[in-house]
Protein backbone atom coordinates (compact mmCIF):
# COMPACT_ATOMS: atom_id res chain seq x y z
CA UNK A 1 0.00 0.00 0.00
CA UNK A 2 1.23 3.41 -1.11
CA UNK A 3 1.93 5.39 1.65
CA UNK A 4 -0.29 8.80 0.85
CA UNK A 5 2.69 11.54 2.31
CA UNK A 6 5.30 9.80 0.66
CA UNK A 7 5.64 11.05 -3.09
CA UNK A 8 8.01 8.46 -4.70
CA UNK A 9 4.99 5.70 -3.98
CA UNK A 10 2.40 7.54 -5.40
CA UNK A 11 0.47 7.96 -8.83
CA UNK A 12 0.19 10.75 -11.07
CA UNK A 13 -3.96 9.86 -10.41
CA UNK A 14 -3.63 10.78 -6.70
CA UNK A 15 -0.96 13.24 -6.75
CA UNK A 16 -3.17 15.85 -9.27
CA UNK A 17 -6.06 15.44 -7.21
CA UNK A 18 -4.21 16.33 -4.21
CA UNK A 19 -3.99 20.21 -2.33
CA UNK A 20 -0.45 19.35 -0.73
CA UNK A 21 -0.11 22.52 1.84
CA UNK A 22 3.61 21.40 2.23
CA UNK A 23 6.75 19.39 0.83
CA UNK A 24 9.54 17.61 2.76
CA UNK A 25 12.89 17.34 1.03
CA UNK A 26 14.99 14.94 3.24
CA UNK A 27 18.59 15.71 3.07
CA UNK A 28 21.48 13.05 3.98
CA UNK A 29 25.39 12.16 2.93
CA UNK A 30 27.18 9.27 2.04
CA UNK A 31 30.19 9.08 4.02
CA UNK A 32 31.87 6.30 6.46
CA UNK A 33 30.27 6.31 10.33
CA UNK A 34 32.84 4.91 11.61
CA UNK A 35 33.75 0.64 11.04
CA UNK A 36 30.24 -0.68 11.95
CA UNK A 37 27.68 1.65 9.93
CA UNK A 38 26.42 1.88 6.51
CA UNK A 39 27.21 4.73 4.40
CA UNK A 40 24.06 5.54 3.98
CA UNK A 41 23.47 6.30 7.21
CA UNK A 42 22.16 9.96 6.86
CA UNK A 43 20.16 8.51 3.98
CA UNK A 44 18.36 6.38 5.65
CA UNK A 45 17.53 8.14 8.58
CA UNK A 46 16.57 11.27 6.87
CA UNK A 47 14.13 8.96 4.81
CA UNK A 48 13.10 7.35 7.53
CA UNK A 49 12.14 10.32 9.97
CA UNK A 50 10.80 11.88 7.50
CA UNK A 51 8.08 9.46 6.18
CA UNK A 52 7.31 8.54 10.39
CA UNK A 53 7.11 12.17 11.39
CA UNK A 54 4.84 12.55 7.46
CA UNK A 55 2.74 9.87 8.81
CA UNK A 56 1.63 11.30 12.10
CA UNK A 57 1.19 14.90 11.18
CA UNK A 58 -0.94 13.31 7.95
CA UNK A 59 -3.06 10.99 10.40
CA UNK A 60 -3.98 14.66 12.28
CA UNK A 61 -4.47 16.31 9.02
CA UNK A 62 -1.61 18.21 7.37
CA UNK A 63 -1.94 17.51 3.60
CA UNK A 64 2.26 16.97 3.03
CA UNK A 65 4.61 14.76 0.74
CA UNK A 66 7.97 14.28 1.44
CA UNK A 67 10.01 13.88 -1.53
CA UNK A 68 12.89 11.49 -2.01
CA UNK A 69 16.04 12.27 -0.16
CA UNK A 70 18.62 14.04 -1.62
CA UNK A 71 21.67 11.11 -0.77
CA UNK A 72 24.65 13.37 -0.86
CA UNK A 73 25.95 16.25 1.58
CA UNK A 74 29.14 18.14 2.09
CA UNK A 75 31.58 16.49 2.58
CA UNK A 76 34.71 18.85 2.12
CA UNK A 77 36.55 18.02 5.40
CA UNK A 78 36.38 14.56 4.61
CA UNK A 79 38.11 14.71 0.93
CA UNK A 80 40.41 11.86 2.13
CA UNK A 81 38.36 9.42 3.28
CA UNK A 82 37.59 6.63 0.60
CA UNK A 83 33.99 7.08 -1.52
CA UNK A 84 32.81 10.19 0.95
CA UNK A 85 30.75 11.89 -1.63
CA UNK A 86 31.21 15.38 -1.46
CA UNK A 87 28.53 17.40 -2.88
CA UNK A 88 29.67 21.09 -2.51
CA UNK A 89 27.25 23.53 -1.25
CA UNK A 90 27.44 25.86 -4.37
CA UNK A 91 26.29 22.15 -6.18
CA UNK A 92 23.56 22.06 -3.16
CA UNK A 93 22.05 25.65 -3.99
CA UNK A 94 22.01 24.29 -7.80
CA UNK A 95 19.40 21.62 -6.92
CA UNK A 96 17.58 23.11 -4.39
CA UNK A 97 16.93 25.96 -6.55
CA UNK A 98 15.78 23.54 -8.97
CA UNK A 99 13.04 21.42 -6.51
CA UNK A 100 11.77 24.94 -5.27
CA UNK A 101 11.31 26.62 -8.45
CA UNK A 102 9.12 23.03 -9.05
CA UNK A 103 6.73 23.53 -6.01
CA UNK A 104 7.03 27.33 -6.61
CA UNK A 105 5.41 26.87 -10.02
CA UNK A 106 2.70 24.03 -8.99
CA UNK A 107 1.67 26.79 -6.01
CA UNK A 108 3.08 24.05 -3.37
CA UNK A 109 4.73 27.25 -1.23
CA UNK A 110 5.59 25.86 2.07
CA UNK A 111 8.85 23.59 1.89
CA UNK A 112 11.30 22.01 4.99
CA UNK A 113 14.46 21.05 4.57
CA UNK A 114 14.66 17.58 6.62
CA UNK A 115 18.63 17.45 7.67
CA UNK A 116 20.33 14.98 8.55
CA UNK A 117 24.52 15.53 8.18
CA UNK A 118 26.02 18.51 10.36
CA UNK A 119 28.24 19.63 6.86
CA UNK A 120 25.59 20.56 5.15
CA UNK A 121 23.80 24.08 5.99
CA UNK A 122 20.78 25.18 4.23
CA UNK A 123 20.40 28.94 6.05
CA UNK A 124 22.57 31.04 3.32
CA UNK A 125 20.79 29.24 0.87
CA UNK A 126 17.22 29.77 2.03
CA UNK A 127 18.06 33.57 2.31
CA UNK A 128 19.06 33.96 -1.43
CA UNK A 129 16.03 31.33 -2.77
CA UNK A 130 13.88 33.49 -0.23
CA UNK A 131 14.63 36.50 -2.27
CA UNK A 132 14.09 34.98 -5.81
CA UNK A 133 10.89 33.11 -4.59
CA UNK A 134 8.95 35.67 -2.58
CA UNK A 135 6.00 33.13 -2.31
CA UNK A 136 7.50 30.46 -0.83
CA UNK A 137 8.23 29.61 2.96
CA UNK A 138 11.59 27.76 2.81
CA UNK A 139 12.68 26.65 6.32
CA UNK A 140 15.27 23.64 7.37
CA UNK A 141 15.94 21.84 11.05
CA UNK A 142 17.94 19.47 11.94
CA UNK A 143 16.45 16.11 13.19
CA UNK A 144 19.06 15.28 15.64
CA UNK A 145 18.53 18.75 17.58
CA UNK A 146 15.00 18.72 18.01
CA UNK A 147 15.43 16.79 21.55
CA UNK A 148 17.84 16.84 24.17
CA UNK A 149 20.30 13.38 23.07
CA UNK A 150 21.13 13.86 27.02
CA UNK A 151 17.97 12.11 27.94
CA UNK A 152 18.49 8.90 26.33
CA UNK A 153 22.15 8.25 25.54
CA UNK A 154 24.80 8.32 27.94
CA UNK A 155 27.71 9.42 25.24
CA UNK A 156 27.72 12.50 23.29
CA UNK A 157 27.38 11.53 19.77
CA UNK A 158 28.54 13.69 16.82
CA UNK A 159 29.14 11.71 14.29
CA UNK A 160 28.42 7.90 14.14
CA UNK A 161 28.25 7.92 18.39
CA UNK A 162 25.26 5.97 20.49
CA UNK A 163 22.76 8.16 19.24
CA UNK A 164 23.22 6.98 15.45
CA UNK A 165 24.33 3.32 16.11
CA UNK A 166 21.33 3.32 18.43
CA UNK A 167 19.06 4.58 15.46
CA UNK A 168 20.15 2.72 12.80
CA UNK A 169 19.95 -0.33 15.11
CA UNK A 170 16.54 0.38 15.71
CA UNK A 171 15.88 1.55 12.05
CA UNK A 172 18.17 -1.91 9.93
CA UNK A 173 19.66 -3.65 12.03
CA UNK A 174 20.96 -5.74 9.20
CA UNK A 175 23.38 -3.34 8.26
CA UNK A 176 25.20 -2.70 11.75
CA UNK A 177 28.04 -4.91 12.51
CA UNK A 178 28.67 -6.35 15.73
CA UNK A 179 29.74 -3.09 18.15
CA UNK A 180 32.78 -5.32 19.19
CA UNK A 181 34.16 -4.14 15.76
CA UNK A 182 33.61 -0.33 16.02
CA UNK A 183 35.99 1.96 16.80
CA UNK A 184 35.51 4.15 19.95
CA UNK A 185 35.10 7.20 18.31
CA UNK A 186 37.51 9.22 19.99
CA UNK A 187 38.00 12.50 18.74
CA UNK A 188 41.00 15.50 18.82
CA UNK A 189 39.46 18.85 19.86
CA UNK A 190 41.19 22.42 18.45
CA UNK A 191 43.89 23.55 20.23
CA UNK A 192 42.52 27.36 19.47
CA UNK A 193 40.26 27.87 22.44
CA UNK A 194 37.97 30.11 20.66
CA UNK A 195 37.05 27.01 18.69
CA UNK A 196 36.75 24.62 21.79
CA UNK A 197 34.23 27.52 23.00
CA UNK A 198 32.07 27.66 19.73
CA UNK A 199 32.37 30.93 18.88
CA UNK A 200 34.79 30.84 16.77
CA UNK A 201 34.49 28.49 13.63
CA UNK A 202 36.60 26.43 10.99
CA UNK A 203 36.35 23.51 9.32
CA UNK A 204 37.64 19.93 11.03
CA UNK A 205 40.11 18.00 8.70
CA UNK A 206 38.23 14.83 9.39
CA UNK A 207 40.84 12.27 9.76
CA UNK A 208 43.37 14.58 11.56
CA UNK A 209 40.35 14.33 14.38
CA UNK A 210 39.53 10.52 14.50
CA UNK A 211 41.04 7.79 13.29
CA UNK A 212 38.09 5.22 12.49
CA UNK A 213 35.93 8.68 11.21
CA UNK A 214 33.42 8.58 14.10
CA UNK A 215 33.05 11.29 16.37
CA UNK A 216 31.26 10.24 19.95
CA UNK A 217 32.08 6.35 21.38
CA UNK A 218 29.11 4.00 20.14
CA UNK A 219 29.85 1.29 22.38
CA UNK A 220 26.83 1.64 24.81
CA UNK A 221 24.54 2.14 21.80
CA UNK A 222 21.13 -0.30 21.41
CA UNK A 223 17.90 -0.54 19.29
CA UNK A 224 16.04 -0.31 22.55
CA UNK A 225 17.45 3.36 23.42
CA UNK A 226 17.06 3.88 19.15
CA UNK A 227 13.16 3.09 19.39
CA UNK A 228 12.16 5.35 22.55
CA UNK A 229 14.73 8.14 20.35
CA UNK A 230 13.39 7.76 17.49
CA UNK A 231 9.77 8.21 18.82
CA UNK A 232 10.33 11.00 20.73
CA UNK A 233 12.08 12.87 17.83
CA UNK A 234 9.26 12.08 14.95
CA UNK A 235 6.77 12.97 17.32
CA UNK A 236 7.78 16.65 17.43
CA UNK A 237 9.17 16.51 14.28
CA UNK A 238 5.83 15.44 13.42
CA UNK A 239 4.47 18.44 15.39
CA UNK A 240 7.09 20.96 13.38
CA UNK A 241 5.45 19.54 10.08
CA UNK A 242 1.80 19.95 10.99
CA UNK A 243 2.04 23.64 12.52
CA UNK A 244 3.93 25.01 9.21
CA UNK A 245 1.39 23.26 6.92
CA UNK A 246 -1.23 24.92 8.99
CA UNK A 247 0.63 28.13 8.93
CA UNK A 248 -0.86 31.21 7.14
CA UNK A 249 2.37 32.75 4.97
CA UNK A 250 1.35 36.35 5.45
CA UNK A 251 1.01 36.08 9.19
CA UNK A 252 3.86 34.32 10.72
CA UNK A 253 4.99 36.09 13.78
CA UNK A 254 3.01 37.28 16.42
ZN1 LIG B 1 25.58 10.48 10.29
Amino acid sequence: MARPYVLAENTWKTVKETNYELAVLPWGACEAHNYHLPYGTDIIEAEQVGAEAARIAWEKGAVLTVLPAIPFGVNTGQFDVKLDMNMNPSTQLAVLRDVVDVLNRQGIYKLIILNSHGGNDFRTMIRELGLQFPKMFLCSCNWYQAVDQKDFFENKDDHAGEMETSVVMHLKPELVRPLTEAGDGAAKKFRISAMREGWAWAERKWLQVTKDTGVGDPRKASAEKGAKYFKVVTEKVASFFLEVAKADRNDLYA
